[in-house]
C-alpha cells in the first residue's frame, strides 16, 4: 500500500539545534536553552502508543517517546505496517514547536520479536550456551537491521541478568548463572548500536541499546516478594556487597564501557548483607535506588545515555505518586515509562519543579542525557523510516545467522554409544509436544508478549528441520501409534511459552519438572527404541527420572524461527560445540544452584555438553585460534599454540591418539604456565574439569575429555582467567 509522505519541512527553522554539522554538545544546549518547562517536562515522559487517546497528544503534551509494550502491535502487523505507523508519529512529532522527533522503543529481545515475517533468534540462554563472542555480536547486529528497518531506533535488550535461580520466570532472557560469561556476551550491545562512541548510532542497521535490568534481576530470593505468585519475579536480591559487584553489576560495567545508550533499573530491591546475612541496607527498590543508580551507574561507572524506568515501575515505590516521581527522577531517572498514565505524571512532574522539590538541574541534566541519543540517532536528520530496508525483515542472510545461533546453542548433554549423530538414511521417529510447533519453540516476547503455541509466525519447526535432511521421518504425537521398524527416535519435550512472573503460564504451574504428557511420551518411545530426547525450554528441566532410558540427550532451550539449526547438529552437518551456560539440576530442591557454590552435585555441571568426535577438534582448533587471537605474541602463547597445532594433527581422536592430544595439551599447559604465577583466580572449576577427565577416561572417549578441557579453558582465557586455564590443562595431563 503507498505510505503516507510527511507533510511537515523537517528542520525548517534555521537553528543551530538543528545543523548536523555543529557538535552534539552544542546543539543539546542551544535545543535545551529553547525549551519549556512542560516541552523538558514531556520529553522525560514514555507513553504506550495504545494509551494515546489521539495522536495530537503527542504535540500537546509534547511527548519525547512513546512504545509498543509486548504484543501491541500495528494491524496487519507487517513490517510496512509498523514503519507507516512510526512515521504517522513522527509527523504528530514534527507538528510541535522545536520539531524534537520521538524516540519509539520495542521489546526486541530476541530478534524483532513482534513482527511476523522478523527473523526469531534462539533466546539469550541457549545464545549464552554458544560462548561464542561473535556470534553474541552478530545477533546484536541482525536484531537492530530489522528493528531499524521499521523505523524504530530504539531496543530494550538486552537483558544482561545474571541468572542465579532458574525457577525465575525469565531464566531463559539472562545468558548465564556466571557473571564472566554474560560479560562476554555483552558484544550484542557492539552488535546493536556499533562503535563505543556511539558515532556508527545513526546508521540505517543500527540502534540504541538498552542494559536490563539494572540491577540484580537475576538474583531474587525465592519466595522473597509479597507480590502473589511473583515470588521470584521483582523480588528481592539479599546480598553482600562484594556479591552484588562481581555477580550482578559485573554484566553492566562492560555494558558502559561498550557505549550502552540506555538502562532499565529492575523492578526488583536489593538488600545488601554483612558476611553473617544480617542487613546492613535496604530493601530498597531500585527504581528509588539513588546510591546504585546516582552513585554507582552514573558516578562510578561513568554511565553516560539516560536511565528509562521499568512498565508503571515507579508505581511500586513507598508513598504517593507526587513522592514516586520525585524518588526516582531523584535517584537518577530520566525517562519514565508511564504507560498510560502521561496525562497525570506530566503534570505532577511540573508540580513537583514549580514547587521546587525537584531541581531545574536534575530536569535540564535528564533532558540532555535524552537529547544527546537522540541527536545521535541522527532522528532529527532523519526521524522517519527508510522504505528501502523493509526487506531486512526476516531476509534470508539475517535467517542463516539464526541458524547458525540454533545449532550452535544446542547442548549436548548425553551420548552413549555415540547415538548422535544420526544418519540421513536412518528410519526416525518424531514425537512429542514441543518437535512441530513454531510458538513453543520461540518462547515468550514472541509476536505476543506472553507468546504461544502454534504459527504464529514463519519459520521451520525442528520436525521440518529433520524433514529437510530425512525426508522419510515420520511423525505422530498419537499415543496408539505402532512403534515398530524404526532405528531411531526423536522425542522433543519442555516446556509452553511465558514471558515474566515464574513461568507457569501454559505449564500447569509446575517449574521445572517435565508434564506428564512429555514423560508419558519419553516412556514410551524410548521403551520401544533407541532415543534421542531434546528438550525445548528457557531453563533446565529436571529429568533425572527419565534418565536411565534416554540414550542421547540435548539441551535445545527455545532456538526460534530457524529449527532447521536443530537439526544440522542432530545429523551431523555442524559439531555440537553449546556448553551449559547453567546448571542443570537433579531436582527442583537444589535451586538455586550455581557453580562455585560449596556442595555442588548437579545432574550436569555449568559448562557441560558433549561433542562428537569431528566437534572436538574443532573446539581445540577454536581454543587456538582465541589464544593467538587475544594473547598476542607473548611467546609463552606461542608456544602453546603450537602444541595445540601439534594435537590437531592427530588424525584419530579415540583410543590410543587421544593419549597424544592430551599430552600435546599438557605441552601446552605448561608454556602458558609461563606466563603467569598467578593462580589465585583457581576455584573449583579445576576440580570439576579432572573429574570430567577421569569418568571420560573411564568410559574410553578420551575425545570428549579433551575437548571439553580444552573449550573449558578457552571460555576461561575468553574472561582474561588465564590461570585458571592452565589449570584445567595440567589437570588434563596429569590424569
Ligand atoms: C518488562 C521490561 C520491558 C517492559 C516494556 C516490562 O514488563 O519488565 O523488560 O522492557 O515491560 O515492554
Amino acid at each position: 500500500p503507498p505510505v503516507t509522505q510527511p507533510k511537515v519541512v523537517i528542520n525548517a527553522h534555521d537553528l543551530p539545534y538543528l545543523n548536523p554539522a555543529l557538535p552534539v554538545a552544542t546543539r543539546v544546549q542551544d535545543l535545551l536553552g529553547r525549551m519549556t518547562l512542560a516541552e523538558k517536562v514531556g520529553q522525560m515522559t514514555q507513553a504506550e502508543r495504545n494509551a494515546l487517546r489521539s495522536k495530537s497528544d503527542i504535540a500537546t503534551y509534547a511527548l519525547g517517546s512513546l512504545l509498543s509494550g509486548g504484543g501491541s502491535v500495528p494491524s496487519p502487523n507487517t513490517p510496512a505496517a509498523w514503519a507507516a505507523m512510526i512515521d504517522t508519529f513522527q509527523l504528530n512529532a514534527q507538528a510541535t514547536r522545536l520539531q524534537v522527533p520521538l524516540i519509539y522503543g520495542v521489546d526486541a529481545v530476541h530478534g524483532h520479536n513482534n513482527v511476523i515475517g522478523a527473523t526469531i533468534l534462539p533466546h539469550n540462554v541457549g545464545i549464552g550456551a554458544t560462548h561464542d563472542e561473535e556470534l553474541a555480536e552478530k545477533t546484536g547486529a541482525v536484531t537492530a537491521a530489522e528493528v531499524r528497518a521499521t523505523g524504530i531506533p530504539w531496543d530494550f535488550a538486552p537483558c544482561l541478568c545474571v541468572v542465579r535461580d532458574d525457577r525465575w520466570g525469565r531464566s531463559y532472557e539472562g545468558y548465564s548463572e556466571d557473571p564472566a560469561l554474560v560479560k562476554v556476551m555483552a558484544s550484542v550491545v557492539t552488535g546493536m548500536q556499533g562503535k563505543a562512541d556511539g558515532s556508527e548510532l545513526s546508521k540505517y542497521n543500527k540502534v540504541l541499546a538498552t542494559a536490563k535490568h539494572y540491577v540484580g534481576d537475576g538474583g531474587t530470593t525465592y519466595g522473597s516478594s509479597t507480590t502473589g505468585s511473583y515470588k521470584i519475579d521483582q523480588g528481592v536480591t539479599q546480598v553482600t556487597q562484594k556479591q552484588l559487584e562481581d555477580i550482578h553489576l559485573a554484566p553492566f560495567k562492560t555494558a558502559v564501557d561498550l557505549g550502552v545508550g540506555t538502562v532499565m533499573p529492575s523492578y526488583s530491591s536489593v538488600e545488601i548483607l554483612d558476611d553473617n546475612g544480617a542487613t546492613i541496607s535496604g530493601p530498597t527498590k531500585m527504581h528509588g535506588d539513588a546510591a546504585l543508580i546516582n552513585g554507582t551507574l552514573k558516578d562510578k561507572l561513568g554511565f553516560k545515555g539516560f536511565v528509562i524506568s521499568d512498565w508503571q515501575a515507579i508505581d511500586q515505590l513507598p508513598g504517593d505518586y507526587p513522592s514516586d516521581i520525585r524518588t526516582s527522577i531523584n535517584a537518577g531517572l530520566d525517562m519514565i515509562m508511564v504507560p498510560t498514565n502521561y496525562q497525570g505524571f506530566t503534570q505532577g512532574l511540573t508540580d513537583e519543579v514549580t514547587a521546587g522539590r525537584l531541581t531545574q538541574a536534575r530536569v535540564d541534566d535528564a533532558v540532555s542525557r535524552i537529547l544527546t541519543e537522540k541527536f545521535k540517532l541522527g532522528l532529527f536528520e532523519h526521524p522517519y523510516a527508510d522504505k528501502t530496508r523493509l526487506g531486512t525483515v526476516g531476509s534470508a542472510a539475517n535467517r542463516a545467522v539464526g541458524r547458525e545461533a540454533a545449532a550452535k546453542s544446542q547442548v549436548l548433554l548425553k551420548n552413549d554409544g555415540n547415538l548422535l549423530p544420526l544418519a540421513p538414511t536412518a528410519k526416525v521417529y518424531v514425537a512429542g509436544s514441543n518437535a512441530n510447533d513454531l510458538g513453543n519453540q520461540m518462547g515468550g516476547w514472541s509476536i505476543t508478549w506472553q507468546g504461544g503455541s502454534g504459527n504464529t509466525t514463519t519459520g521451520t519447526t525442528i520436525l521440518d528441520g529433520i524433514k529437510q535432511v530425512a525426508p522419510t521421518a515420520t511423525f505422530s504425537q498419537d499415543a496408539s501409534a505402532p512403534l515398530t521398524g524404526y532405528d531411531v527416535g526423536v522425542v522433543v519435550v519442555g516446556e509452553k511459552p511465558y514471558a515474566e512472573g515464574i513461568g507457569d503460564v501454559g505449564n500447569n504451574g509446575r517449574t521445572l519438572g517435565l508434564t506428564a504428557a512429555d514423560k508419558a511420551a519419553v516412556d514410551k518411545v524410548c521403551g520401544a527404541m533407541k532415543c534421542v530426547v531434546l528438550v525445548v525450554s528457557g531453563r533446565p528441566q529436571v529429568i533425572a527420572d527419565q534418565l536411565g532410558k534416554i540414550n542421547a540427550l540435548v539441551a535445545s532451550w527455545l532456538p526460534g524461527t530457524e529449527g532447521a539449526g536443530v537439526a544440522d547438529v542432530l545429523f551431523g552437518t555442524k559439531p555440537f560445540s553449546g556448553r551449559l551456560p547453567v546448571t542443570w539440576p537433579k531436582s527442583e530442591a537444589q535451586e538455586p544452584i550455581n557453580v562455585g557454590d560449596a556442595a555442588y552435585d548437579p545432574q550436569y555441571p555449568f559448562g557441560w555438553g558433549l561433542t562428537t568426535q569431528a566437534s572436538a577438534r574443532e573446539n581445540v582448533s577454536d581454543t587456538r585460534n582465541d589464544l593467538r587471537r587475544r594473547a598476542g605474541s607473548d611467546p609463552n602463547v606461542v608456544a602453546a599454540t603450537a602444541h595445540l597445532d601439534q594435537a590437531l594433527k592427530v588424525k584419530d581422536w579415540s583410543g590410543p591418539q587421544a593419549t597424544t592430544v592430551l599430552a600435546e595439551l599438557g605441552q601446552a599447559a605448561a608454556a602458558l604456565q609461563l606466563t603467569t604465577a598467578d593462580t589465585s583466580n583457581q576455584d573449583d572449576a579445576i576440580v570439576t574439569g579432572a573429574r570430567w577427565i577421569a569418568q571420560n577416561k573411564i568410559g574410553q572417549n578420551l575425545d570428549e575429555a579433551a575437548s571439553k578441557l580444552t573449550s573449558d579453558a578457552e571460555h576461561l582465557a575468553f574472561d582474561g582467567q588465564l590461570s585458571n586455564a592452565i589449570a584445567k590443562l595440567t589437570a588434563a595431563y596429569n590424569l
